[in-house]
C-alpha cells in the first residue's frame, strides 16, 4: 500500500521512550501516522481511521504498548510496519 500526504503542515511529536514519531496535521490536529528508523529504514504505519475504504483491510489487532519493552516495540513494529515516505 502507498500512501501520499498532501501539503506540508505536518506536525512531529514523540511518544513516551521516545522511539517513535507520532505525526499530526497542524491544522486539525489529527494524528497522521507513527513512524521510526528501524535498522537504516524509515518504517510506519498510517492512521486507518482516515481511509476511505477502510474495510479492505484485515481486522484491527488490540495491543497494549505499554507492556512492551523498547526492543519489544521495535521488534514488532519491525515485523508489521511498511515502508514510510514523504514525511
Ligand atoms: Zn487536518
Amino acid at each position: 500500500m502507498s500512501v501520499v500526504f498532501i501539503g506540508d503542515e505536518i506536525s512531529t511529536k514523540q511518544n513516551g521512550d521516545q522511539l517513535a514519531n507520532f505525526y499530526h496535521c497542524k491544522a486539525c490536529n489529527e494524528l497522521l501516522a507513527v513512524g521510526c528508523n528501524i535498522n537504516g529504514q524509515f518504517r510506519g504505519a498510517i492512521n486507518s481511521n482516515l481511509l476511505q475504504d477502510v474495510n479492505q483491510l484485515g481486522n484491527p489487532i488490540k495491543i497494549q504498548p505499554r507492556l512492551l519493552s523498547a526492543e519489544e516495540k521495535l521488534e514488532r513494529w519491525s515485523n508489521l510496519w511498511g515502508a514510510l515516505t514523504g514525511l
